[in-house]
């Protein structure tokens, strides 16, 4: 069953609450398939894993992959917490998914809406539904509360 934009925004922001615990930027992000299924989940993890494209988005596309058996994620929506950056935005694009829904805008490297939006460039041939803002207070509260204790 699909349910509601805020629904998988809240799966997002617990794998956000667990990049925090860990100690990682809490970024947190899901694959929803068509019927509404969770099918990959991930968090920021670039630190603990060593890997700069350790990121929310990224992992959780690869869970996502891994259990459909199909790069390529048609149909499926990628959840995030914060505006994805130019890698993960590319990384969307090379899985086909139908929909990006993000939280917080990030203002330094956001390519969605803060500064480009890479996905509407018309020489792709794959069109990503864009919708930015769910959820975006405690995404942003999340990642000032961190950043606060690293100081
Ligand atoms: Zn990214």
């Amino acid at each position: 069953m699909l349910r509601s934009d805020e629904f998988y925004m809240h799966r997002a922001m617990d794998q956000a609450h667990l990049a925090f615990a860990a100690g990682e930027v809490p970024v947190g992000a899901v694959v929803v398939d068509a019927h509404g299924e969770v099918v990959g989940a991930g968090h920021n993890a670039p630190l603990a894993s060593c890997d700069p494209s350790g990121h929310a988005e990224v992992r959780a596309l690869r869970e996502a992959g891994q259990r459909l058996g199909n790069y390529r994620l048609e149909g499926c929506t990628l959840f995030v917490t914060l505006e994805p950056c130019m890698m993960c935005a590319g990384t969307m694009v090379h899985a086909r998914i139908a929909r990006l829904v993000y939280g917080a805008a990030e203002p330094r490297t956001g390519m969605v809406e803060s500064k480009a939006n890479l996905l509407a460039q018309p020489w792709f041939n794959h069109q990503i539904e864009i919708t930015g803002g769910v959820l975006a207070a405690p995404a942003k509260r999340l990642l000032k509360q961190f950043f606060a204790e690293k100081r």
